[in-house]
């Protein structure tokens, strides 16, 4: 090791830890004591960490396998220190894990913080606190570590006082793992009293699966030595569920998901037989910050017979990304590595029984509770959507669990599952008929509902970025089939009516010179003028060929880079009872004429949410024909 990295280095911090830190101190101040549980939460980390790297490589644990967290405070020095034997750090790692904030998605975290206080401390929560939460209550903090299997002259002190930078040097430390101890403001002394430790060790930190012992309180005055084991120390998930109360489950939740509130559900469950395991698995009320990364962060944790494994976020299936806890087996081998894992039959076995498990759980919830299942919708529906599309397996169980906004129900939230749908299908219908669009508004104003809504027949109204590909894997729903109402002819089945269907075809007859000469106008921009049979009021919209990838398909895949060959051309539908259609088929002069069609063309693409090619030109004709109707006026 050079000079330089030995000897005593003082680091900025990245500027992001610097806001971090002030806005933690203030936000979460009526929340001071979660600094332990923070810090205990880590310690166990490190030792799982330990335990595991130890099952290929047992000299890691020099002889020293009682893994332990130990709490201890000193009234004279005004300091309480968390101590642990697990996995320890180097020195690069502390200036990693400490000092910067090397995740994905944290610019997106700071600039989604808005100033206001009350909301900003919702958001912190999400993003987790972790090891900064110590400021809370401390005006300065050492962390002393050494990283298991390293001589004793590799440790390192880490010192902040959280104003900016940081102070690193090495020293030399025989012990393995991480202490850190914490000089409390003047204000915080309930904290260097036992039996207030105690109690918040009991509250947050009872399930850890690992020893946290303290010091004995000896009678007054006496110089007691003997240590005590403060909590209960074994895995909550292997205890019985009468046997553990709400507020246990929740304290595990938020050690294990790194999350400051409540879960929203849990499930806890046994499975015996050739594969046995142990699923407690909770859903998060709000969604993770990293929720749309790649590469998220956390994930449900794999433990084999107690002992921790990995966290992979790939242990569930994508869409199920936001489900956190433990699944514990004893069917699985110990000694096994990640790789080895990942193509393990056992483990797909328990995913695919944890995946059922989840489903259960949701739909219990849709079923039982329909406001959680709501806040569980506003939250992860989006996610829970590719699960249609990639989870070909529970694809119907997944479907039953969708909600739509729908033109049947007028709330903007999206509370109308597909089975609501069916049950309320005009007699007669055949199809569930939906429609994506940009927004709820482009998509609940919509120029294509028209028809659909004077026959009241319920549609579905899909927004969100995943819909198009929903629909696409989603061609019907226990026997009904899925039909866009902007795409394609509009077959409306047994709802059409006969004498306007004959009624339509004398119009069509009468309009085929008009038509004609319109397409000759567009040229090949469109694939035909038609007249359409869906809209009442509107005097024209655009309509896709079946099959055709739509506009907001094709500006998605764009924008990711991918080729689209055919740019699909639409059909232009005019609607004949329209007082400005009926002005096309006066023959006004060419001039005129172009205006007049180009101007429906133009309001047709906005109607929709889509952008003009050349917003000049249609200012131009929309002016020249409002400049001659007021001169007409006149
Ligand atoms: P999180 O626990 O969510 O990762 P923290 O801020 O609590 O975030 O901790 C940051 C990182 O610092 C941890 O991921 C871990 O790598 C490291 N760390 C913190 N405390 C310890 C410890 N006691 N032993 C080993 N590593 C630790
Ligand atoms: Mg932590």
């Amino acid at each position: 090791m050079n000079e330089t990295v030995q000897s005593k280095q003082t680091v900025g911090f990245q500027t992001e830890i610097t806001q971090l830190l002030k806005l933690m101190i203030h936000s979460l101040y009526s929340n001071k004591e979660i600094f332990l549980r923070e810090l205990i939460s880590n310690a166990a980390d490190a030792a799982e960490k330990l335990r595991f790297q130890a099952l290929s490589d047992e000299s890691l644990l020099e002889g020293d396998s009682e893994l332990k967290i130990r709490v201890d405070y000193d009234p004279e020095a005004r300091t309480v220190t968390v101590r642990d034997n697990g996995v320890g750090m180097t020195r690069q790692e502390v200036m990693e894990n400490i000092g910067t904030i090397a995740r994905s998605g944290t610019r997106r975290f700071f600039e989604s913080l808005t100033g206001d206080e009350a909301k900003d401390s919702q958001l912190i929560g999400q993003f987790g606190v972790g090891f900064y939460s110590s400021f809370i209550v401390a005006d300065r903090v050492t962390l002393e570590t050494r990283k298991a299997g390293v001589p004793a002259e590799e440790g390192v002190r880490w010192e902040s006082a959280g104003e900016g930078d940081y102070t690193i040097e090495s020293v030399t430390q025989p012990e393995r793992g991480t202490a850190v101890t914490l000089h409390l403001r003047p204000d915080e002394d309930e904290f260097l009293q036992g039996f207030r430790l105690q109690e918040i060790v009991k509250k947050f930190s009872d399930h850890i699966p690992l020893p946290i012992v303290m010091r004995k309180e000896g009678p007054e005055g006496s110089k007691e030595e003997a240590e005590e084991v403060v909590n209960r120390a074994s895995a909550l998930w292997t205890r019985s569920r009468e046997d553990i109360s709400a507020e246990d489950y929740e304290a595990f939740y938020k050690h294990v998901a790194h999350d400051f509130e409540a879960p929203l559900a849990y499930l806890h469950s046994r499975v015996e037989g050739t594969t046995e395991y142990t699923l407690l698995l909770y859903l998060p009320r709000r969604a993770p910050f990293d929720l749309w990364d790649r590469e998220p962060r956390h994930g449900v944790k794999l433990y084999v017979r107690r002992v921790f494994i990995m966290e992979d976020p790939k242990l569930l299936p994508r869409y199920l990304r936001f489900v956190r806890g433990v699944i514990d087996s004893d069917s699985l081998p110990l000694n096994v590595s990640r790789e080895i894992l990942q193509e393990n039959r056992t483990l797909d076995r328990i995913r695919a029984g944890a995946v059922k498990k989840v489903l259960g759980q949701l739909e219990d919830l849709a079923k039982n509770d329909a406001e959680k299942y709501q806040t569980f919708w506003a939250a992860f529906g989006p996610v829970l959507k590719e699960g249609v599309i990639e989870d070909s397996k529970n694809r119907d169980r997944v479907a039953k669990l969708l909600r739509f906004a729908s033109t049947g129900d007028d709330s903007e939230g999206q509370n109308v599952s597909l089975q609501d749908y069916v049950a309320r299908m005009q007699e007669g219908q055949e199809k569930i008929y939906y429609l994506v669009a940009d927004s709820y508004q482009a998509a609940k104003n919509s120029p294509h509902l028209e028809i659909l809504k004077q026959k009241g027949i319920e549609v579905l109204l899909l927004w969100d970025p995943v819909d198009e590909w929903l629909v696409g894997h989603l061609s019907e729903f226990e026997g009904t089939p899925l039909q866009s109402v902007a795409q394609g002819d509009l077959d409306l089945g047994k709802l059409a009516d006969e004498g306007e269907d004959k009624a339509h075809e004398l119009v069509e007859q009468g309009f085929a010179d008009t038509l004609a000469k319109i397409k000759q106008v567009f040229g090949d921009k469109v694939a035909d003028v038609k007249l359409s049979r869906r809209l009442t009021d509107s005097p024209a919209c655009l309509v896709l060929e079946d099959n055709a990838l739509s506009r907001r398909m094709e500006s998605i895949l764009k924008a990711s880079g991918q080729p689209v060959f055919s740019a699909s051309k639409p059909v232009f539908e005019l609607n004949p009872k329209h007082p400005l259609v009926k002005r096309l088929q006066d023959a006004p002069e060419q001039q005129r004429f172009e205006d007049l069609a180009w101007l429906l063309y133009d309001q047709a693409v906005l109607a929709e949410g889509g952008q003009l090619e050349d917003p000049a030109s249609f200012v131009g004709r929309f002016n020249r024909l409002l400049q001659d109707t007021l001169t007409a006026a006149k």
